[in-house]
């Protein structure tokens, strides 16, 4: 029996995970379009992604992650309508769509380091695989599933079987739920066809284009995720997974594209991630009030892995609401969780790990972990193990592994920025920094500086921040 089980778009219900290849998953993940800083609405979906990912490896298999990231086009509708994301951004910095690309991707990847998310193993931007976009296009267009009009490629829903595999809505909701676009794209046969190839758009000045047999033009957006996943994942993959404003129309495409190509089944798992959400429930969005990113956050005085934490107390298929009074309780929260992991370590020198109360908290952690990824109560046997009946070191070794996964830099205070130093020492540095904040709170202030004083003539300089006193050995 499977370990781990979450809940399946494809199927609407929690399922036990059985990859294709047993021990092995191929994991898909939408990337980002390289326009804007990312919000952090989408990228609590990258840490809810990155636990599954870290959850499956903890669970032992051996995983193999790939994402796309969407530096052409990406229209904000299906249609030949609406603005592409890339050209408006780089209008509005003066800069080629080449530019943003590279700076926006950059500043995704320092935001993902920050969050402690982990990248996938392959990272494909779209302007790699144009060879391959154009050969599933020509094979779709081989097998009758699309159609030229209008000098673009279509693909054809009236060819499927099924078309809402992975949504519940009817063509009728489809009509009040989607700008009706059909008059503005009269190319089309079918209102849900979509574009798989352009050569003649809207957008005079499409700054990338591409030769193709269809003429001079680029790739439409759901091309890209079918085709990366083939290139890197083959013909059977086991988890797709992305945030629930992606299950229609893109997921939906990908798979009416995928499996009229392959002539079989694609993708078994699909994971989604519900919406950030701001008071009164509306799905935050870029144009609400100020920019959520991770810059803002600091700026605000909040270690980004703080927002993490966050996301983690609470289940992914649920909207999460976000204010930074909550974010206040959470950094108190971490806040503390820290310092109590820190005095656990610090006293844990000499003793040996209980091996057997390691692995039962390991088991634990999997089971709990592997319940349609549990991340709230994952956190509460986090603190459980904090008061847990055992020596201090097993449990810093259980702390140690369980941020494998949760990867919230419980330890790091002690990691190997300060080598030199042993855990009676840092014991000792510790107490002294907590004994002087409890002299600085009561306004004692001459004990604080000769505390101060104590510690640097034993050559260690201490720094008051915002994230609490740090200390380090002078030079
Ligand atoms: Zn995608």
């Amino acid at each position: 029996m499977s370990r781990i089980k979450f809940y399946n778009t494809l199927t609407k219900k929690v399922e036990d995970f059985v990859p294709n290849v047993e021990g092995k998953v191929s994991l898909y993940t939408c990337g980002p379009t390289v326009y804007h800083f990312a919000h952090i609405g989408n990228l609590r979906c990258y840490i809810m992604e990155d636990i599954l990912d870290r959850t499956l490896r903890y669970a032992g298999y051996d995983v193999k992650r790939v994402m796309n990231i969407t530096d052409v086009g990406h229209l904000s509708s299906d249609a030949d309508t609406g603005e592409d994301k890339m050209l408006a951004g780089a209008k509005r910095e003066h800069k080629t769509v080449m530019e943003i690309a590279k700076f926006y991707t950059d500043a995704f990847f320092s935001d993902c380091k920050k969050l402690n998310i982990r990248i996938p193993d392959v990272v494909e931007p779209a302007t790699h695989c144009i060879p391959e976009f154009i050969n599933m296009v020509q094979e779709l267009l081989n097998k009758g599933f699309a159609y030229v009009a209008g000098e673009n490629v279509y693909f054809d829903t009236s060819k499927l079987k099924e078309y809402y595999v992975l949504s519940n809505q009817s063509e009728d909701d489809l009509k009040v739920a989607v700008r009706d676009d059909v008059d503005e794209d009269t190319n089309k046969r079918n209102k849900n066809d979509f574009v798989l190839w352009f050569t003649k758009s809207k957008f005079e000045d499409q700054a990338l284009k591409w030769d193709s047999p269809w003429g001079v033009g680029y790739p439409g957006w759901h091309i890209e995720c079918s085709c990366i996943s083939m290139k890197h994942l083959g013909e059977k993959l086991d988890i797709h997974c992305g945030g629930i404003d992606n299950i229609f129309p893109h997921h939906t495409n990908e798979i009416a594209q995928s499996e009229s190509f392959l002539g079989h089944k694609w993708c078994n798992y699909w994971f989604h991630v519900h919406h950030l959400t701001q008071k009164g429930g509306a799905k935050m969005s870029k144009s609400s009030g100020e920019f959520l990113c991770v810059d803002l956050l600091e700026k605000k005085g909040y270690n980004p892995l703080v927002y993490r934490f966050f996301c983690l107390q609470s289940h992914y298929r649920k909207p999460l609401e976000f204010s930074f009074e909550v974010m206040d309780n959470v950094k108190a929260a971490y806040d503390k969780l820290k310092k109590q992991v820190a005095r656990i370590a610090s006293e844990s020198a000499g003793q040996s790990v209980d091996e057997k109360v390691f692995n039962e908290c390991k088991e634990k952690f999997i089971d709990t972990l592997g319940n349609d990824l549990n991340t709230s109560s994952a956190i509460t046997l986090l603190y459980e193990v904090l008061k847990a009946d055992c020596n201090n070191a097993t449990k810093k070794a259980i702390i140690a592994s369980f941020d494998e996964v949760l990867n919230l830099d419980l330890l790091k205070e002690e990691a190997s920025d300060k080598p030199a130093v042993d855990a009676e020492l840092e014991a000792y540095i510790l107490e002294r920094i907590e004994a002087r904040k409890e002299a600085k709170k009561n306004k004692d202030f001459a004990t604080a500086d000769a505390i101060r004083e104590e510690l640097a003539v034993k050559g260690i300089v201490i720094k008051d921040t915002r994230e609490g006193t740090v200390w380090s050995l002078s030079e």
